[in-house]
């Protein structure tokens, strides 16, 4: 047997990659072990384009938002699914002095084109601290991680194009330009293994920089908000009466336990922002593949021309995948050049063989 790419993890960027890949024309083999921990497992998948409390315009929002809606619809469209739910993220302020710094923010076309002018700011107050009004910005949402990801573990086992459990890197054999794992040769290999890329023999060079995250899911009887609210600590509804709240950042204790510290901290920042009851139901931890530089990590091993990587997707996989992969398909199958930010030929100086 034989298969142009055997994609090696299945979280978000695996599995977009996969899907880019297979749309044109390859013959894609998926591989992910369900006992091993994954980020997309417990992500709350929110995309947004201005960040940060000065609504920073995420890097390339341009090209990778358009991109994003237009290729999450269009697999719901042809598999007749649904995960991607496409939503404005209310922003209240947190006093008059943040709302004069808005206004200024405000003037630059590049927020602006992301920001609703209407907001109406009174559906918001029996739910939410909102004395000093909002924004919303637009072009946002969340897709639904657990639902893709099994989406499109599916579609690949229906094509008999999923291998399900550890790869073990003792059984790949590299032969120059290709590679045979499992008696199976395979043109490349693509490393899509998320924050364990760090135990990769092949790219364990590469300088990441984990961020542990935890998230809350609760009940709230009658809450009608439908958009996300976000004031440095996000409430996502995830269906009528429940909500995922979000999230934590800490870069010690790497592992992937929650804490009584981390559900503290959501819920003191919580009190500040929600006004209704609530009942946590549930709370996870995972840990983000962020890297020093904080741009991902794309492209193939120096000296393995049949290895690669595509990781290092950090605090914005869901945004980040869609408009990489295809770059990185175009890389692959039409000669094209990389984004050089994101190419890892920017951190070659840090490999000395392996
Ligand atoms: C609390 C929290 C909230 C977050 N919220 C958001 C958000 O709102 N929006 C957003 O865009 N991002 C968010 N993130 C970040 C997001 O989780 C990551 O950007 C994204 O999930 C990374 O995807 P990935 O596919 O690279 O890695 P992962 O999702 O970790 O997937 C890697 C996969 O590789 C598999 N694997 C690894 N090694 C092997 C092997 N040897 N054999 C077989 N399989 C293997 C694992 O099983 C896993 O399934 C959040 C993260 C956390 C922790």
């Amino acid at each position: 047997m034989t298969v142009d790419f055997l994609i090696v993890g299945q979280g978000v960027a695996g599995s977009v990659l996969a899907w880019i890949l297979d749309q044109r024309g390859c013959s894609v083999l998926l591989a992910d072990d369900p006992a091993l921990p994954s980020a997309s497992a417990v992500a709350a998948g929110i995309v947004n384009p201005l960040t940060g409390r000065k609504l920073v315009h995420t890097w390339k929002a341009d090209e990778l938002f358009p991109f994003l809606h237009q290729f999450y619809s269009d697999i719901e469209k042809q598999l007749a699914v649904q995960f991607f739910h496409p939503k404005n993220i209310y922003r209240p302020f947190r006093s008059i002095a943040e709302q004069t710094d808005y206004s200024a923010l405000l003037a630059d076309p590049d927020v602006q084109q992301y920001v609703s002018q209407s907001v109406d700011n009174q559906k918001y107050s029996p739910y939410i601290n909102n004395s000093f009004g909002g924004l919303e910005v637009t072009q946002a949402g969340w897709v639904d991680l657990t639902e893709f990801v099994r989406i499109i573990k599916g579609y690949f086992i229906r094509k008999n194009q999923y291998f399900e459990g550890r790869f073990d890197f003792s059984d790949l054999i590299i032969k120059g330009n290709y590679a045979k794992w499992k008696d199976i040769d395979i043109h490349k290999v693509i490393f899509c293994d998320g924050v364990l890329a760090r135990e990769n023999l092949f790219f364990d060079w590469l300088p990441y920089n984990p961020v542990k995250g935890q998230i809350l899911t609760a009940t709230v009887d009658n809450y009608s908000i439908s958009t996300i609210v976000n004031q440095g600590l996000f409430i996502l509804p995830v269906r009528p009466g429940l909500v995922r709240i979000g999230a934590t950042y800490s870069w010690h204790d790497l592992d992937w336990q929650t804490t009584e510290d981390g559900r503290a901290y959501l819920e003191n920042k919580l009190a500040d922002i929600l006004k209704v009851p609530y009942q946590v139901v549930a709370q996870q931890a995972g840990i983000r593949p962020s890297t020093k530089d904080r741009r991902p990590f794309i492209g193939m091993h120096p000296t393995q021309p049949a290895l690669g990587i595509f990781g290092g997707m950090g605090t914005k996989g869901v945004s980040l995948a869609p408009y990489l992969a295809e770059q990185f398909a175009r890389y692959l199958l039409d000669g094209e050049d990389l984004e050089p930010e994101a190419n890892i030929s920017r951190c070659v100086s840090l490999y000395h063989g392996s």
